[in-house]
């Protein structure tokens, strides 16, 4: 493939004089698509080579999930899900925000009593605690859980200006939203 650069998007590889696979279509094939056969245990798979409008939609028709099994689609779908989170041991905060595994334990009572302090709110980077009802605040006012004081009363002051009444011309179907923000705000007061 020498000379040939592989650009990210739609992987774009320029140089190419391949014809856009699409029929009847005059264009350059420049951008590659998966072909009939799939990456797998026989090979890497072969392409085929559209032009830019004939990959998008080809794109767009396209069922990556053709073909696999429901498994397969799973973890395909979620490939840092479930188990296999618990295994991310080069992380920053590995060991201490990780739950113990099961394997570790003879005694399946110690081991849940394990996993439930492990589950315990870890501290921000501000040394600061928060309940699950802070953090659900924070949700609620769109704020991440790092979120400091500054950030909160600012968010706060533009939902509350953006959901009251007073500037929807007497307009209610806010007062829902506004109580809620209302409220997460008032959690929070504790903490900030
Ligand atoms: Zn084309």
């Amino acid at each position: 493939m020498e000379g040939v650069r592989l650009n990210k998007f739609h992987g774009r590889v320029d140089g190419s004089d391949r014809p856009c696979a699409s029929q009847g279509c005059e264009e350059a094939g420049e951008f590659r698509a998966p072909g009939e056969r799939r990456p797998g245990f026989d090979g890497p798979g072969d392409y085929r080579w559209f032009c830019l409008d004939h990959v998008r939609a080809f794109n767009a028709g396209y069922d990556w999930f053709e073909g696999m099994s429901a498994d397969e689609i799973l973890a395909a779908q979620h490939p840092v899900s479930g188990w296999e989170r618990e295994t991310r041991a080069f992380s920053a905060t590995a060991g201490i925000d990780q739950a113990p595994r099961w394997a570790d334990f003879a005694d399946p009572l110690d081991a849940i009593a394990s996993r439930a302090r492990a589950r315990q709110p870890q501290p921000r980077k501000d040394g600061k605690v928060l309940t699950a009802d802070q953090r659900r605040a924070l949700d609620v006012l769109g704020l991440g859980h790092e979120a400091d004081r500054s950030e909160v009363r600012r968010r706060y002051s533009a939902l509350v200006r953006q959901y009251h009444p007073d500037r929807n011309g007497g307009d209610r179907s806010y007062e829902t939203r506004l109580q809620q923000v209302v409220e997460a705000y008032q959690a929070l007061r504790q903490v900030f």
